[in-house]
């Protein structure tokens, strides 16, 4: 194992942050995994499913069992994971900038000029490699003005000649839920199955107004040139779909546990030997436990007025339209309202905290049915 620091630029006198990568197994040959949690730093689980891999990874190491290279960033946010008010850690967005940590991610496509599309061959894979050393350069250039653009450059930077990266974040209370770009499914199948995903959320972009998540950013250079140059009636060139990205929804933020991380760990560890990054035989795989659905179809259950939120499913539950999902109680007015399911799916995701706001979002279920556009993905 490698150990390597990346400082980020200071931006205040007296204080100074770095990133630690860990690599592992062979650079330069066969397959790339890059692995990172704590993006949004207030999300503990992913922290020690990664703490449990790196056990996994240096015996793998050890046994000369790793066939490329994995490198994992064990805290990928030491801005966030510092940062407090009022007694609660405050980890997803830059207090300085009010930013989240997992939006403004660069589009790579912008450092891939014409000319070089134009001098691509017919082979895929040497297509790849001179589209990552394009990246490379533009990102070795690329000039950060401040300590959170330092740390997206690191990041992305670590992680964008990648064949696999796994951006590991929680939810507030969850079942494991996996987003990822629509073209890369079967990609993802075979994570689904392994971490036992009950969701997984396809869109081609986020289209967040605020610029795309650490995972599209990397996965969505590789069909977005394709589209572009389609829809410019120009030639279209020769890419695989070489960077698999997705973003892993390791259940609740309370749901940490070393029993649930060291299966977590291990699942990752089956994945990536079936992937064929660890030279050893994969198990068998799950089964699927929930189709892939469109993110545009995940649809907010909204609480119509303030007060005391009781739910009246637990995540994971499949719910019809019109089910109840909780009650919003009003102590003073004694009001009680019933906030039903506005479509049918998994009741994935919820709210940990048990009081609301006007039209706030209590809870997510994954429907079959694209109804929301513009941005897919909340602050
Ligand atoms: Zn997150």
């Amino acid at each position: 194992m490698q150990r390597r620091l990346h400082p980020l630029l200071s931006n205040t006198p007296g204080t100074r942050r770095e990133i630690e990568s860990l690599s592992f197994g062979r650079c330069q040959t066969g397959r790339k995994a890059y692995l990172h949690a704590g993006l949004h730093a207030d999300e503990p689980p992913g922290l020690l499913v990664l703490f449990h891999l790196v056990d996994l990874l240096l015996a793998a190491e050890g046994h000369g069992s790793i066939a490329g290279e994995i490198v994992v960033v064990p805290l990928a946010n030491p801005i966030g994971m510092s940062q407090g008010l009022l007694h609660h850690q405050m980890g997803r967005f830059e207090l300085h900038s009010s930013e989240n940590f997992n939006r403004n991610y660069p589009d790579l496509t912008a450092f891939i000029s014409d000319e070089i599309i134009d001098g691509l061959g017919p082979d895929a894979t040497a297509n790849a490699q001179q589209l990552r050393n394009t990246v490379a350069r533009a990102l070795a250039d690329a000039k950060a003005t401040t300590e959170l653009d330092a740390l997206r450059i690191t990041l992305v930077s670590l992680a964008h000649d990648a064949d696999i990266v796994l951006d590991i974040h929680c939810d507030d209370e969850a079942v494991m839920h996996l987003y990822t770009e629509t073209p890369y499914w079967q990609h993802a199948e075979p994570l689904a199955r392994y971490l036992g995903a009950k969701v997984t959320l396809l869109a081609e972009g986020s289209g967040s107004a605020a610029g795309g998540a650490f995972d599209e950013a990397l996965s969505g250079l590789w069909w977005r040139i394709a589209r572009t140059r389609a829809a410019q009636s120009k030639t279209v060139p020769v890419l695989p779909l070489a960077c698999f990205a997705a973003t892993v929804e390791l259940r609740g933020a309370a749901d940490v546990s070393h029993a649930l991380a060291r299966h977590d760990a291990q699942m990752l560890y089956a994945y990536l030997c079936s992937a064929g990054v660890i030279d050893e035989a994969a198990p068998p795989l799950p089964p699927l436990l929930g189709e892939p659905t469109p993110l545009s179809g995940s649809m907010p259950c909204l609480a119509p007025h303030g007060g005391v939120v009781a739910f009246h499913v637990d995540v994971g539950s499949h719910v019809d339209a019109g089910d109840a999902i909780a009650d919003v109680i009003d102590p003073v007015s004694r009001q009680v309202s019933t906030v039903t399911a506005p479509v049918a799916g998994c009741f994935y995701a919820r709210t940990a905290v048990r009081t609301a706001r006007a039209n706030q979002s209590l809870g997510r279920i994954a429907g079959g049915q694209a109804l929301r556009a513009g941005p897919l993905l909340g602050a």
